[in-house]
């Protein structure tokens, strides 16, 4: 059995990993992909020590940290729950893995479930940061990679010398607009207030830009998503109930996230937000589960905060080991 299972596979789960096998414990990282939000972040001015860095460049190097000391990662594994079990321990199925519905659930074939673990471990702690936040427009799905995206570091050189739309008001959809100014035709950035929430730097770069570059449309409403095979414009409502479309050939939805903690179990204290909340220790209320970075509850969702928190979960869970032994 596992003393640390490590849930997430970027800047929390990394710092998890690392403190924990120099502790000697027997651990395991399971991720879906490696990287997380920092491989997308694009430019990187304030992880100490590097000066500027692209994220792709620092996953690769928290990746290279945790071959150093060669710690056991799986990748392309996708957990859906976390199970405390009576004896203490805590059973984590997966999406590709054993779990054939929960213990006690009625399932399509009448049949009851059976819980089946894929991992088992003391500890877990849950790093699975967040995923964006989707409009709910009209055509969203159907042309999400089909020119709608939430991703313009992945994304937006596939929009070279072409228009395209950003829809937010914080700083992604500034990054992601200024993004575009270096790569695409013309941006338009559709944002429901009439300013934008983000760093005043970022707002007086886009600002400034010539209006055939930038076209900033505020105060409206994005209502759907239009083309063909492929997404040909998009349509907005403003207060006056008038609804106009603009031609783009890419939309890039920058609204904000939503923690990954679906997956904890049901008893988890989470905020209105669904963050888990945890202590300065980043416990949560069930002994022996923990979270950290984006996540958790807390604050300003940064990379070093996220680093911070894998680093004191790890330590916590220690604690917790010792005192079980
Ligand atoms: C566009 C953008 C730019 C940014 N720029 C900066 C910046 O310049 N500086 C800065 O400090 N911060 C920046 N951030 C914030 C920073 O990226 C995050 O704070 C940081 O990545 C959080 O790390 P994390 O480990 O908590 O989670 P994440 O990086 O979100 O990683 C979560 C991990 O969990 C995995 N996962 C999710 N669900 C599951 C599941 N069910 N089963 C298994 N694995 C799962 C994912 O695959 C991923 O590997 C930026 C964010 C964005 C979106």
């Amino acid at each position: 059995m596992l003393d640390l299972l490590i849930i997430g596979g970027s800047a929390a789960a990394t710092t998890a990993g690392i403190y924990g096998i120099r502790r000697g414990l027997n651990l395991k990282i399971i991720t879906k992909e490696f990287g997380g939000e920092v491989a997308t972040s694009g430019e990187i001015g304030n992880w100490p020590g590097d000066g500027m860095t692209d994220g792709i460049t620092l996953s690769d190097k928290f990746k290279n940290h945790l071959k150093y000391y060669k710690v056991n990662i799986e990748e392309g594994i996708e957990v859906e729950k976390i199970t405390k079990q009576e004896d203490g321990t805590f059973c984590v199925s997966t999406k590709k893995g054993s779990n054939v519905g929960m213990a006690g659930e009625k399932m399509a074939d009448g049949k009851e479930g059976v819980l089946k673990c894929d991992y088992v471990a003391k500890a877990v702690i849950v790093a699975t940061g967040v995923h964006p936040r989707e409009l709910g427009a009209m055509g969203e799905k159907e042309f999400r990679n089909k020119g709608v995206s939430y991703c313009s570091t992945c994304d937006m050189p596939l929009f070279t010398s072409k228009t395209v739309a950003v829809i937010g008001g914080g700083n992604s959809a500034l990054e992601s607009a200024l993004m575009g100014v270096d790569i695409a035709k013309k941006v338009y950035v559709i944002n429901k207030n009439p300013g934008f929430k983000g760093d005043e730097v970022l707002i007086s770069k886009l600002t400034s830009q010539p209006k055939d570059k930038v076209e900033i449309i505020y105060e409206v409403d994005t209502k759907e998503f239009v083309g063909d095979k492929f997404l040909t414009g998009v349509k907005y409502s403003s207060k006056d109930g008038q609804v106009r479309e603009i031609k783009v050939e890419g939309a890039f939805v920058h609204i904000g996230m939503v923690p990954n903690s679906q997956i904890v179990p049901e008893n988890v204290e989470k905020n209105p937000f669904g963050e888990i909340k945890v202590n300065v220790r980043c416990e949560t209320n069930i002994p022996g589960l923990y979270a950290a970075g984006d996540v958790s509850d807390i604050p300003f969702k940064q990379i070093v905060i996220a680093t911070g928190q894998g680093c004191l979960a790890t330590l916590s869970a220690v604690q917790y080991l010792n005192s079980r032994k």
